[in-house]
């Protein structure tokens, strides 16, 4: 992932699903390690917020091949579902003020969060 400052990408659908409840951010958050996730789906099965995403695989011309997922930092309520019903182990639970770093460190491609400047004015 480059350095550039992600903001939430305003035209993916999960922009119109629920806004995560209550003021106080969760104590942890998932993020999930794409390298090691197979796109089972088995982690969207069991969110309870529905705030994990099938993303297209890294191939352009194939999108369907390698798909992947990707969690809502912003939706995500930190309940751990995910993370122990993982059957490949790859998504892990971080705190809050951590979950940013590890997820621009473990994320491939991201469809939720864009750059800024890719945002059309
Ligand atoms: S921790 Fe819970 S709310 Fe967050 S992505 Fe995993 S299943 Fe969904
Ligand atoms: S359960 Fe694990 S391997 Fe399967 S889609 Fe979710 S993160 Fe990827």
């Amino acid at each position: 992932m480059s350095d550039q400052i992600k903001v939430e990408n305003p035209f993916h659908t999960a922009r119109f699903k629920p806004q995560r409840k209550g003021k106080k951010p969760p104590k942890l958050i998932a993020v999930v390690h794409q390298s090691g996730c197979t796109g089972c789906e088995v982690c969207i099965a069991g969110c309870p917020v529905d705030c994990i995403e099938l993303v297209p695989g890294p191939d352009v011309n194939n999108p369907g091949y390698q798909q992947m997922v990707e969690i809502d930092l912003q939706r995500c309520i930190g309940c751990q579902n995910c993370s122990q019903d993982c059957p490949w182990e790859t998504i892990t639970m971080y705190q809050h003020d951590d979950a940013f770093t590890a997820w621009g460190n473990e994320t491939l491609v991201s469809e939720l969060y864009v750059e800024e400047s890719k945002i059309a004015k």
